[in-house]
């Protein structure tokens, strides 16, 4: 068993506001799968913890893909036929397909139409798309504005580059008791996007520093990455070093008002599965739960079947469940400390299952022991629930987490209970860490 609970008290609210003010100072920034918004970013990260800033060489083989060409923008803009700027990318980073290719032209409304992305259910929002596997530019912009385009020759300017470079990620690993890992991934490769990927970066960060405060009994491995190609790009490189996640959980859309959703690991049935059906299950309201896909976010990687990962994801409200996703309303207006935090405490709380897990032995089986002379018996109702419970079941073939879910308490209730009774010489612990190891 390690130390102390490590439970945030005040329902992570200094941590949702910590997170909060670390992700304005990131939102500015214009991130991709590779470049230097992305490396900007990580070295943000790093005057906060202490992470390892990983570069991998274009052209580099990673299973069945290839670690593309850097993308770096310095400006874009389309001038109208009076000259006048109706695009500027200074003004969001949103404005620009990222990947674009540099573009130096004028051409014809009709023919510039066909680079131009927008909303028409949401005219006042600017979507945000991607080019990363087909070499293509285009700008993105509100509705009502392209609407407004009049006829004529426009000037088309992508001040950018794509070339020979690579790709960066952050890795920062703790070490616990035992080389046992749970992996904390959270992607870093959208522009101005406060919940998607934003949320999980400043909330991983954090997480990071919380964690490296107490002792653990498992190491802890965290990653920056852009989302698919660096979750493979990693797993490429780390075929073997995989093999010690235990448990794994995928950070992304973590401050939004919905409630929180975790979705399972491709196993279903993995300790840290259970840890999060257990926690997100006492909770008021409870959060959902949803089985594995092989689609969403990096999940898809840990849990292709080469692998096979006990990893899941936890978000609060499911990507494409909400219209503010992959648009200029996902901003930091959109998010809050208050989820943040919320969702800062409940990840702890999982975790915290996940380390303080282990099974016990009653050590006088035959009759109940009395509890009064004991100074165990208690008049709190589910306090003696719990004790009655934990010498119940410690027979030696359930864990602590098979206790809470049995007996529907709550795990830290359990847990307590154990303590207790071990302080009275009526348990023995059989095996630390019966859940993940
Ligand atoms: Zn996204």
């Amino acid at each position: 068993m390690s130390g102390g609970a490590r439970v945030a008290g005040g329902g992570g609210a200094d941590a949702g506001r910590d997170i909060l003010q670390l992700m304005t100072g990131l939102f500015p920034i214009c991130r991709s799968i590779t470049g230097d918004g992305l490396r900007e970013t990580l070295s943000i990260l790093k005057r906060d913890i202490p992470l390892e800033i990983r570069e991998v060489p274009s052209g580099t083989r990673v299973f069945d893909w290839t670690v593309p060409k850097e993308w770096n923008i310095r400006d874009a803009y389309v001038l109208d036929p009076r000259g006048k700027k109706v695009i500027d990318f200074r003004r969001s980073n949103l404005h620009v397909v990222s990947y674009s290719i540099p573009v130096r032209k004028t051409m014809p409304l009709a023919e510039l139409k066909g680079h131009l992305h927008s909303l028409p259910d949401h005219p006042d929002w600017i979507p945000y798309r991607t080019s990363y596997y087909r070499e293509d530019w285009g700008f993105c912009l509100r509705h009502t504005d392209l609407l407004a385009l009049e006829g004529g020759d426009y000037e088309v300017v992508i001040d950018a580059s794509l070339a020979e470079g690579s790709l960066t990620y952050g890795e920062l690993v703790l070490e616990g008791r035992t080389k046992d890992e749970i992996l904390i991934s959270a992607h870093a490769c959208h522009p101005s996007l406060a919940n998607d990927n934003l949320s999980g970066v400043g909330l991983a960060t954090l997480l990071a520093g919380e964690l490296a405060k107490a002792p653990r009994a498992f190491s802890y491995r965290f990653l920056f990455i852009p989302g698919t190609i660096g979750a493979i790009t990693w797993l490429a490189r780390n075929e073997k070093t995989a093999q010690r996640i235990k448990s794994g959980l995928v950070l992304a859309g973590l401050g939004d008002p919905g409630h929180l959703t975790y979705k399972n690991s491709r196993r279903g049935d993995a300790p840290i599965d259970r840890a999060a059906a257990h926690v997100l299950g006492q909770v008021s309201p409870p959060g959902r739960i949803v089985g594995f896909s092989p689609y969403g976010y990096d999940e898809r990687q840990y849990c292709s079947p080469g692998f096979n990962l006990p990893v899941g994801r936890i978000s609060r409200t499911p990507f494409g469940e909400y219209p503010e996703y992959h648009t200029s309303a996902d901003d930091l207006e959109f998010i809050s400390a208050a989820s943040l935090g919320d969702s800062f405490e409940k990840i702890l709380r999982i975790l915290d299952v996940l380390e303080q897990d282990g099974t016990f032995l009653n050590l006088n089986p035959k009759g109940e022991p009395q509890l009064g002379k004991r100074g165990l018996y208690s008049k709190a109702g589910t306090e003696e629930m719990a004790l009655l419970w934990v010498l119940n079941l410690s027979d030696g073939g359930h864990s602590l987490l098979d206790i809470a879910e049995r007996s529907g308490l709550r795990f830290d209730s359990i847990k307590k209970a154990a303590g207790k009774l071990a302080e009275a010489g009526l348990l023995a612990e059989k095996a630390a860490g019966g859940t993940g190891r």
